[in-house]
């Protein structure tokens, strides 16, 4: 199932997409005389049974959202916290020339950078190394505290592809500045879609990036070195995680960072960056 949310009024609605586009959830619902929650917020609430009430409404679906018009906005509009991981990936470490961390390396961006699919997104004059992250994303279902990581998916609501953002002359600059050189606005985009936990298997993901339709990223979620169940167990035994916290959870080697001085290429204006993750889709964005 691939849960999307677009914008109606100001307020995000849920949508399901579906081969023959997509599915204005409230709309389809109402014609069949029952109901569904309005939001992924209020989706994510009712967990399963939510889930339930949303699949059967994939099927000859009558209530499409036009082709043309549709405003797509993140599949999360208003989570409690954003949690990234830095350096998870094996072959991302030995790119940056850095030991393996001994426990999952945490920082965080506020919800002010998330963007949607499609969304263009402003990179500040201010600096100029602007560098794409390709990223599964972990949307977190039910609160979590002290969970052990044989149960820690269980509390997992679905997955999207998510692209943090980072601005490395920033980033380096004046002591390490990693929350403030990846949290300009729209620097999360996530999207295209939800996807329900119960449908991947987030530890054997192929994952990719391409600038500009060249890749540049290529890589499986296997190569994490710690694994999701992993982060969520050593989160969840620091602090409670609550439904609709986003974990980004780190990125795979071929980051513009990791390339050689005379060839590296920032992110400039003008530039499309696509993040795609088996099962899931192709997060897209282009950039002003
Ligand atoms: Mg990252």
């Amino acid at each position: 199932m691939q849960l999307i949310q677009f914008w109606r009024n100001g307020s995000p609605a849920l949508g399901l997409q579906t081969p023959s586009g997509i599915v204005d959830a409230a709309a389809e619902a109402t014609r069949r005389g029952c109901t569904v929650p309005e939001h992924m917020e209020a989706l994510i609430a009712l967990g399963e049974a939510g889930l339930r009430l949303l699949g059967p409404l994939a099927q000859d679906p009558v209530c499409l959202l036009p082709a043309e018009g549709v405003r797509l906005a993140p599949v999360v509009t208003r989570p409690g916290r954003i949690l990234c991981i830095g350096l998870n990936y094996r072959q991302h470490a030995r790119e940056c020339d850095l030991p393996l961390p001994p426990a999952p390396v945490l920082f965080n961006k506020f919800s002010n950078a998330l963007a949607a699919h499609g969304e263009e997104i402003t990179l500040p004059a201010d600096y100029k190394e602007y560098d794409y992250e390709a990223e599964l994303v972990a949307v977190m279902g039910k609160p979590a505290r002290d969970v052990p990581q044989e149960r820690a998916l269980d509390y997992v609501f679905g997955y999207t592809c998510g692209n943090d953002l980072s601005t490395r002359d920033l980033q380096f600059a004046r002591g390490g500045q990693w929350l403030l050189s990846k949290t300009f606005d729209g620097f999360a985009p996530i999207g295209p879609c939800l996807v329900p936990a119960g449908e991947l298997d987030p530890d054997h993901l192929d994952i990719s990036s391409r600038v500009n339709g060249e890749l540049r990223q290529s890589s499986n979620t296997s190569d994490m070195i710690f694994p999701l169940a992993r982060i969520i167990a050593d989160l969840s035994h620091h602090f409670t995680l609550l439904p609709g916290d986003l974990i980004f959870t780190g990125t795979p080697q071929g980051v513009m960072q990791g390339w050689p001085a005379d060839r590296k290429q920032w992110l400039k204006a003008g530039d499309q960056v696509e993040i795609t993750i088996q099962g899931i889709g192709t997060l897209c964005n282009t950039f002003c």
